[in-house]
């Protein structure tokens, strides 16, 4: 059985189709800046060609889109960092058009579900999956199954408070975990420290070069991450945490054991699951979307 997976983000749409374990087809367009209508054509446009050339029969869709989802209706509610994305009834839109049944899932969520079953995960009964990049996202998967909540918005560990106080979070909080842990947050704390515009690689370059300026904003930011993950560690207690996103591959296993040290000492001596970082890269948004696809097919994931 084959499925389509759809990873919906703000500057590219990327497809998949996989079979067993495997993505046997792959594409990538850029993400129209017109609107949700344009954004629906490019999306279908593209999806066609997928299941055209996918040279085996695709029994369902899966979309991973950022931001909340209406489960229940298949509306995407917003979709943060594309243009006048709101209440789009995504699913309606695409099964009419794609005449096939579609499944849609937050994007955090559905990296978390390809990190479970094919990535770092594997062969673990439950799993936290944290992306850190330009945002911070997060989803957990037990017993197979993504655990989205009784309203749609588990597993949004961007969104924990942990400065209160602290600086302003896209969401409107203050000190979310995104707003000092985020690679927008390295940036602008980077830029600031340094007076000059400082992308998060160049922070990174300079902290692995042993300049003290970039260690303190570097290491603050981890120290947040493992404080955060100490209490997921808590709430939700999951066999393994799995890291991934771009600032996450930027930092690389360095950054990563900074985390995990403070993920120890944050957990104040409550266990802490072993923390790995992810292995499907980039394609985990596009599998995930795939995976949650199979649900809707006969047999079943
Ligand atoms: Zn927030």
């Amino acid at each position: 059985m084959a499925t389509l997976g759809i990873d919906l983000g703000g500057t590219k749409i990327a497809l998949g189709v996989l079979e067993g374990g495997r993505l046997i087809q792959r594409g990538r367009i850029t993400t129209p800046r017109e609107g949700a209508e344009a954004v629906l054509q490019a999306m279908i446009a593209a999806a066609n060609e997928a299941l055209a050339e996918a040279g085996a029969p695709v029994t369902a869709v899966g979309v991973g889109t950022p931001g909340p989802i209406d489960y229940e209706r298949g509306v995407v509610v917003f979709a943060p960092n594309i243009a006048r994305f709101r209440d789009v009834p995504l699913r309606a839109r695409l099964e009419e058009a794609l005449q096939r049944p579609v499944a849609l899932e937050n994007d955090a969520n559905a990296a978390a579900l390809a990190e479970h079953h094919l990535g770092a995960a594997r062969g673990a009964a439950s799993s936290f999956f944290v992306t850190v990049s330009t945002g911070i996202g997060g989803g957990l998967v037990a017993d197979g199954r993504v655990w989205r909540g009784a309203y749609g918005q588990a597993g949004e560990f961007g969104h924990l408070t942990v400065l209160p106080g602290g600086p302003v979070c896209g969401c409107g909080n203050a000190g979310c975990l995104e707003a000092v842990a985020s690679g927008r947050a390295l940036a602008r704390d980077a830029s600031y420290a340094y007076a000059e515009p400082l992308d998060t690689p160049e922070l990174f370059a300079r902290w692995r070069a042993g300049e003290a300026k970039a260690a303190r904003i570097v290491e603050a930011a981890a120290d947040y991450l493992g404080q955060a993950l100490a209490d997921a560690q808590k709430l939700w207690d999951p066999e393994v945490v799995v890291v991934g996103g771009g600032v996450a591959l930027g930092g690389g296993e360095v950054w990563l054991e900074r985390v995990r040290r403070a993920f120890e000492r944050h957990a104040a001596g409550w266990r802490t699951a072993p923390l790995l970082p992810a292995r499907l890269g980039e394609d985990a948004g596009v599998i995930g979307a795939a995976l949650a696809a199979r649900a809707l097919a006969p047999e079943g994931p």
